[in-house]
């Protein structure tokens, strides 16, 4: 039997952290064992639902790589259904209509609260109405609510995560189908479309538990095959509390926006409750299709490390290939108005921004990342980092000033290449009878503004001869006037 799983959100937020990642174990399940994943939209919530949420988490779920192969169905489009399977059940006696007053259902609640068990008061006041007086009823217009009647018994399931699942079914109330206004409640419609589209394997979060009774039991009544089920845990914040928006971003598309790449995302929410049973922790979509089980997923809940996805945000950047990520860097550079559109003039030499981003990406952990240390590259007027400024060039800056000067007074003639310049560079400490970091990081400083960059060859060789020694002159002239730059 081909495997059909499904991915069913419903359009009131967007896309969160929990609702990814069902969507991502489902997919990897369905691409694993050539299955079908369906997407459906519930969004039967009318009130809270809303387009804009719907192409949010399409838009998402593209980000993301997350791709279905049915749908988007919509949960609305099955009101007819849903209202059939609800009478359908009414005709077999498996459910009743139920006319209480809001009264009587606040009193039924309230003995309900007492005892601590469930009752059955309504389905005892619906069974005690003749069908004659049921017809008068509603032809005098009086509306009702068809609630599930909930057989004696046990419930139990397979869980594909849990394992043997029970349920007393004297502890599940005889749930509301349909409401009196004729809308199906979300049990109903679930089951009416799981069954319509073919669903054998419902994979979704442990907040759906408690459905889960309720479901097999409507669709044994309603004589559709049972789908099988597989709950997976909660996630937690840092603080061991549910995530919520109190920990930090928890819409998936905040992520984007933040620079955070979808491989790294994709990675990142897999081992959100699942592990791979080693160590490993840097996969690829494919090798994740490869090694994902159901078997795996854990039981207990999980907790969203943002330093985490971070961490393996880096690791997926390195690991990108430089063309793919130029563009991304081109686009966000030029609305910075840091790259003028087309080519450079001005006699500028224009940088290399395959060389920027192939020095850069090892050391960045997102893209927002990577541009905050490309942008210093493209700047007039350099800013200096004052730590860096009193650790380099305060301590002797008269010195510091004629190293720089000797430096750039020689390297006008040197062949601009990564090995001229190290081997012209060091020849010069040499001579200069200092250590190595002594011209170095004071030149890292006046060519970056900074203390930390890619290895200082490369820095010269992608600033170009005529930006680094206005660069370095600029700096003697700081370094001259006395007036450094500070905290
Ligand atoms: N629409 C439900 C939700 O977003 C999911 C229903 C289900 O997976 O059964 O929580």
């Amino acid at each position: 039997m081909t495997l059909r799983v499904r991915f069913a959100p419903s359009p009131t937020g967007y896309l969160h952290v929990g609702g990814a990642r069902t969507a991502l174990f489902n997919w990897l399940l369905a691409r694993k064992e050539g299955g079908v994943l369906v997407l459906r939209i519930e969004d039967t919530d009318q009130a809270r639902s809303s387009e804009e949420h719907t192409q949010a988490i399409l838009h998402g779920m593209e980000w993301l790589g997350v791709s279905w192969d049915e749908g988007p169905y919509f949960q609305s489009q099955g009101l007819d259904r849903h209202r059939e399977a609800a009478l359908s059940l009414l005709e077999s006696g498996q459910a009743y209509r139920d006319f209480s007053t809001p009264d009587q259902a606040a009193k039924d609640r309230e003995e309900e609260v007492a005892t601590g068990k469930r009752n059955r008061r309504a389905r005892e006041r619906a069974d005690a109405m003749t069908p004659e007086e049921v017809e008068a009823r509603l032809e005098k217009g009086e509306t009702c609510a068809i609630r599930f009647r909930v057989p004696d018994g046990e419930t139990v399931w397979k869980d594909g995560v849990h394992g043997q699942s029970r349920f007393r079914n004297e502890e599940i109330d005889d749930l509301v189908i349909l409401r009196s206004n004729g809308t199906p409640t979300y049990n109903l419609a679930v089951v009416s479309d799981d069954a319509e589209m073919g669903i054998t394997l419902v994979l979704r979060g442990d907040d759906h538990l408690s459905n889960t009774p309720k479901q097999v039991l409507l669709h044994d009544a309603l004589g559709n095959p049972v789908p099988s089920f597989a709950h997976v845990p909660l996630i937690l914040g840092p603080d061991g509390k549910r995530l919520s928006k109190r920990h930090g971003a928890t819409a998936v598309g905040d992520y984007e926006k933040d620079g955070i790449l979808p491989e790294a995302m994709f990675n990142f929410l897999a081992l959100l409750g699942w592990s791979p049973g080693d160590d490993r922790e840097v996969f690829g979509r494919d090798e994740l299709v490869d090694v994902f089980s159901l078997e795996r997923v854990l039981k207990k809940s999980s907790v969203f490390d943002f330093k985490k996805l971070e961490w393996l945000n880096g690791q997926h950047l390195a690991a990108k290939p430089v063309k793919e990520l130029v563009e991304q860097v081109k686009w966000r550079l030029t609305e910075k108005g840091l790259l003028p559109e087309g080519p450079a003039t001005g006699g500028d030499e224009a940088i290399d921004l395959y060389l920027l981003v192939d020095l850069l990406k090892v050391r960045a952990r997102t893209v927002e990342d990577l541009l905050d240390q490309a942008e210093p590259y493209f700047s007039e007027e350099l800013e200096y980092d004052p730590k860096a400024v009193k650790k380099q060039w305060a301590k002797d800056p008269e010195g510091t000033a004629e190293r720089l000067a000797r430096l750039d007074a020689e390297i006008g003639d040197i062949d601009w290449d990564q090995e001229r310049l190290e081997e012209f560079s060091r020849g010069l400490v040499e001579e200069m009878e200092i250590g190595a970091g002594k011209l170095f990081q004071p030149l890292r400083l006046a060519l970056t503004g900074s203390s930390a960059s890619p290895g200082i060859f490369d820095v010269l060789v992608l600033l170009g001869k005529e930006r680094s020694r206005n660069r370095i002159r600029r700096a003697v002239n700081i370094l001259r006037s006395g007036e450094l730059p500070s905290e």
